[in-house]
């Protein structure tokens, strides 16, 4: 990967990205290749990483994981420049504490008329699409029923057809159609969780993100999101994407760590002896940044695309 093409179009703008984690469960190797890409790009071009804490699911997110993430990122000597750091500090940067602010965000959408009421189940939407070859996630169902506001529904965005153009720095000038590729939107589901779609969308705004990089098995949310993003945003602005190879592709795992559970947390890999520089030089190694598969240090990481 070529990172001037991301150099030439900050035009001068310092970098600003984010390594976002869901605190579901515990970071495993899958969250070092990514924390590779988002430190080793940021830090090639002095730019900052600002890690926030993704727990719009309530009833998934538990505190118990976002300290153990905070734990195993110190560990591994991944350091953000910014962000959560605890419960106290980090306000600004937990979603939890921000619901006002997706609410908001969810006014401005109503107002403009582009949200409807959805009663579907995830069963009947999976049922009717089984005959549809179009690849959305929703029909559409209730689009056109204007349901009148219910406490059991969830809230949809309307998503139009229209072709959306991004550049994406290991993709090139990329094209999606969210209306016809993706399908309208879940904004809040029925439990009062605003979306991961929502929620991302507001907190790179506000956090003034300007260079997204993320998995590749996120490039299907890519359109949609960019299309939410220019309801939301006055004057739209375009972010740069770096969608990037995952670890575990295929029935892959030749790597040497694996020998034990390929899930397997980042704690249980350091109990059992391995040290931050042997997981990281072994994840880059797989991931084809590396030629041979000694240790690495997060401050060497630059050296990947230099
Ligand atoms: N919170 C998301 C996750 O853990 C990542 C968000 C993003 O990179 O867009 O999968
Ligand atoms: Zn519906």
């Amino acid at each position: 990967m070529d990172l001037t093409g991301i150099e030439d179009r900050l035009q001068g703008v310092k970098l600003r990205t984010r390594f976002a984690p869901t605190p579901s469960g515990f970071l495993h190797l899958g969250h070092i290749a990514h924390c590779i890409y988002v430190w080793g790009i940021a830090r090639s071009l002095n730019g900052q990483v600002l890690l926030r804490i993704e727990d719009h699911d309530r009833q998934r997110s538990k505190h118990c994981y976002t300290e153990s993430i905070l734990q195993d990122l110190d560990w591994l000597g991944f350091e953000a420049d910014e962000g959560y750091r605890s419960e106290v500090d980090g306000e600004s940067f937990v979603q939890s504490a921000n619901s006002k602010l997706y609410e908001d965000a969810l006014s401005l959408l109503k107002e403009k008329g582009v949200t409807y009421f959805c009663t579907c189940s995830r069963k009947l939407i999976k049922e009717r699409m089984k005959s549809e070859a179009s690849g959305r996630g929703y029909d559409g169902h209730c689009r056109q029923l204007k349901h009148p506001l219910k406490g059991d529904a969830s809230i949809r965005l309307e998503v139009n057809s229209k072709m959306l153009s991004f550049w994406d720095a290991t993709l090139g000038d990329s094209f999606q159609n969210p209306g016809l590729e993706f399908g309208d939107l879940m904004l809040k589901d029925r439990r009062l969780n605003f979306s991961y779609h929502l929620s991302v969308v507001v907190d790179d705004l506000r956090h003034k993100v300007n260079v997204l990089i993320r998995g590749l098995d996120l490039l299907p949310a890519t359109g949609v999101q960019l299309y939410l993003r220019n309801l939301l945003e006055q004057k739209p602005t375009k972010p740069i994407f770096v969608h990037h190879p995952l670890l575990y592709q295929k029935d892959k795992p030749s790597i040497k760590l694996s020998k034990r559970n390929w899930d397997a947390s980042i704690a249980s890999f350091r109990k059992s002896g391995f040290s931050a520089d042997q997981l990281i030089g072994q994840v880059a190694f797989e991931l084809g940044l590396t030629k041979s598969e000694g240790k690495l240090k997060v401050r060497d990481l630059k050296s990947l695309w230099a």
